[in-house]
């Protein structure tokens, strides 16, 4: 599948990898918008939220579990982090095989305005 986040955790396409498990892999963001900036992919193909079932429960809680202890491992579960999963076209969705973007590392606004983090 010509998919690159399938391809990076097939081990064809490098990326700087941060943890890996049976459900998931995490590795940083090739084009970082914060100082912490890593994606949590499920190694599973699925296009994005909306093909996510009810099977996917443990999927989906375990991504932000994950998550949740990266952003410790990383240092910044005290000063603050955000979880992100754009889903189509509107919310910016650029690489199609589902991911949590975990950003964090300095101050980011709320709500965002029109054009930011694009
Ligand atoms: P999204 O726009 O939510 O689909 O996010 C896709 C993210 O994947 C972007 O932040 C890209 O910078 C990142 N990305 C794309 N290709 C790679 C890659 N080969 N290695 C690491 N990150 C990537």
């Amino acid at each position: 599948m010509n998919c690159v986040f399938c391809q990076i955790i097939e081990g064809k396409l490098p990326a700087r990898l941060v943890y890996r498990d049976e459900l998931v892999t995490v590795f940083h963001d090739r084009a970082p918008i914060t100082p912490v900036h890593l994606l949590v992919v499920p190694n599973r193909h699925l296009e994005s939220l909306n093909q996510v079932q009810e099977a996917d429960r443990e999927l989906l809680g375990h991504m932000i579990l994950t998550a949740q202890q990266i952003a410790a491992q990383m240092g910044i579960q005290h000063s603050g982090y955000r979880l992100v999963i754009n889903t189509g076209r509107d919310a910016g969705q650029s690489v199609f095989h589902l991911h949590l973007h975990l950003i964090g590392g300095t101050r980011m606004a709320f709500p965002l305005q029109p054009g930011e983090f694009s």
